[in-house]
């Protein structure tokens, strides 16, 4: 987008250089820090290509790392999907994956630095009385009976939860700050409970576990963490993050800085609504080509490079907002357009049949792959007596500006020839079966006829020649219109999110092609072939996006 030659920064690329130029830090270093509990979705996709686009900026490293300190609700088989997930997108984390739960140690050890220090304490007061202290946003909270337990207890206490003498919920670590700060994140945060669970990594080594605030800064720490990009949901957590960093007296702590979420509309993002629609079994599974999820998008056919221009559209903001989903589908098309074939399917197929033309003849047609791209090349397409058309481009009694067939009207069929709808056959419900034309032998395609002009020109396949395919269309889950929630608070779902088309008719070039391959099927818009149900014998196709769109480009 940026093609002039003023380098516009975004406000985190010039928090970055000012520190760059205060010598506040010497590299640049970023990661992104998922929890394994669920697959990476669109959203994710902006805070791992920001992360990465920044290192490779600033010529410096970018993590990958799992923030797996919390061992009730993850899981290994998401461990491989993020990874596979983020490859996919085209990010190279080289060798630096890490999981925050091989820090173990190191945390732990940082909590008594801080009990050392009388910076943290072993308090016994339970949840309940915990909030009950905390007090609210207008009103400070109060000290702990137990604040001024002495280093030596504490020491003893810390090293009991430890070594599993107490009881989930029984004690928990807490930092001394402030109980009267206005910030109640700085009110005495908890920063480690007891919790007797086995971790997928660490097993059962701990019960005890370090809370996110505590955690996550001394992660990005101890990696050598510059700029510590998240959400803006954590602001009000920043100066919890910067206490940790400076008490521990980490050389160069890491700074936080904190950026808008990308929401789309007409989507589900939310985990929570993702798993249901998985569970009930309303999608199937977690790559169901309707979700936004990074399986899913990839699955529907979107390609990394169409993912990668959106997120650089969508820019980077403190403000909250939605970005329209029609600029994601804007990029899919932008990004295959040129780069892809286009060949002729027929989605709701109705027989034509040519009467003047002979029986056994075929024609190999020089079709181009892309008129739009010649170094795509061409391919042969037969072209009979019988054909399938679509169902639409014919009409008994059209209305005005129907300039596709009907009795007596000649149209062109690309590729092919001229032809001029002579008759049709219904069936008892009134359904037109076939529809009889005759062609002008003259008006062959490439031929160079101009004697006449014809202003239908509609796609085919041969009826002989042609596949047979299922066809998947897709429209958006949810409607922003609408509203996207039921007065219960259940997701209020578009019926007609997906409709499968079991009749299709596709042109014999379209067997020979891959799972996950991509093309444009010409006025019926983007398709790819079904990475999981595709294959030779059983050929299945996903729109991605249809061809036309309202959604304009903002300047
Ligand atoms: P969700 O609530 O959608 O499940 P999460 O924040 O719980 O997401 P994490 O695995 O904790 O998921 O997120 C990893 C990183 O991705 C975090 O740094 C988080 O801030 C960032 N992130 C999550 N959702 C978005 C989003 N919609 N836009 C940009 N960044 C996001
Ligand atoms: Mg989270």
């Amino acid at each position: 987008m940026e093609n002039n030659n003023i380098e516009s920064k975004n406000f985190i690329e010039q928090y970055i250089d000012e520190d760059l130029e205060k010598g506040r830090f010497d590299h640049v270093a970023t990661r992104f820090p998922p929890e394994p509990n669920g697959y990476l979705h669109i959203g994710h996709a902006k805070s791992i290509l920001l992360n990465y686009g920044i290192a490779q900026k600033y010529n410096g490293t970018f993590n990958l790392r799992f923030d797996d300190t919390n061992p009730s609700k993850e899981d290994e088989e998401f461990v491989e999907a993020i990874k596979a997930d983020v490859k996919w997108l085209g990010v190279d984390w080289e060798d630096r994956c890490f999981f925050a739960s091989d820090y173990f140690d190191q945390m732990y050890e940082a909590a008594i630095k801080l009990i050392k220090k009388g910076k943290a304490y072993v308090c016994d007061l339970n949840a309940e009385e915990i909030r009950d202290y905390r007090g609210t946003l207008t009103e400070p909270g109060k000290n702990s009976p137990y604040r001024d337990r002495s280093v030596e207890e504490n020491l003893e206490l810390f090293e009991k939860m430890k070594n599993g003498e107490f009881a989930d919920g029984e004690k928990v670590l807490r930092a001394k700050i402030d109980m009267s700060s206005p910030n109640i994140n700085m009110r005495d945060p908890i920063i480690y409970r007891v919790a007797h669970m086995t971790h997928h990594n660490a097993g059962d080594k701990w019960c005890i576990y370090p809370m996110y605030d505590f955690a996550h800064p001394i992660e990005d720490a101890i990696e050598g963490i510059s700029h510590s990009l998240c959400t803006l949901e954590f602001e009000d957590h920043r100066p919890l993050y910067e206490w940790v960093v400076n008490e521990l007296e980490y050389d160069m702590p890491p700074r936080q800085i904190e950026f808008a979420k990308l929401y789309l509309t007409n989507v589900v993002t939310g985990k929570r609504y993702i798993k249901q629609l998985v569970e009930e079994g309303i999608v199937d599974g977690w790559d169901d080509p309707r979700l936004v999820s990074i399986a899913a998008l990839r699955r529907r056919g979107y390609t990394p490079e169409a993912i990668r221009m959106f997120i650089e559209l969508c820019g980077v903001s403190k403000a909250n907002a939605s970005v329209d989903y029609a600029m994601l589908e804007y990029c899919i098309r932008e990004d295959l357009t040129l780069k892809k074939p286009r060949y002729m399917a027929v989605l709701d197929p109705v027989k034509l049949i040519i009467d003047n033309y002979p029986e056994d003849q075929v024609e190999w047609m020089d079709v181009s792959n892309n008129v739009k791209n010649e170094e795509l090349g061409t391919r042969k397409v037969p072209f009979c007596k019988e054909l399938y058309i679509e169902r639409e481009d014919f009409m008994e009694e059209p209305p005005k500006k129907y300039f596709r067939l009907f009795p007596g009207n000649e149209v062109r069929l690309m590729n092919g020839y001229f032809v001029t709808c002579t008759d049709y056959k219904k069936d008892e419900n009134g359904n037109v079966t076939e529809i009889h034309c005759t062609y002008d032998p003259e008006t062959r395609s490439g031929s160079g006829f101009n004697a006449r002009k014809v202003k239908g020109t509609i796609h085919w396949v041969s009826a002989r020649h042609a596949l047979q395919a299922e066809v998947r269309l897709y429209e958006n889950i949810v409607d922003e219109e609408k509203g996207k929630l039921n007065e219960d608070g259940t997701l209020n779902l578009n019926p007609n999110s997906l409709t499968v088309l079991k009749n299709c008719y596709v042109e014999p070039a379209l067997g020979e092609v891959e799972p996950e391959d991509k093309f444009q099927f010409m006025r019926n818009g983007f398709f790819c072939a079904d990475m999981h149900d595709f294959s030779k014998d059983n050929l299945v196709f996903n729109r991605i996006v249809s061809l036309k769109s309202s959604f304009k480009l903002p300047k």
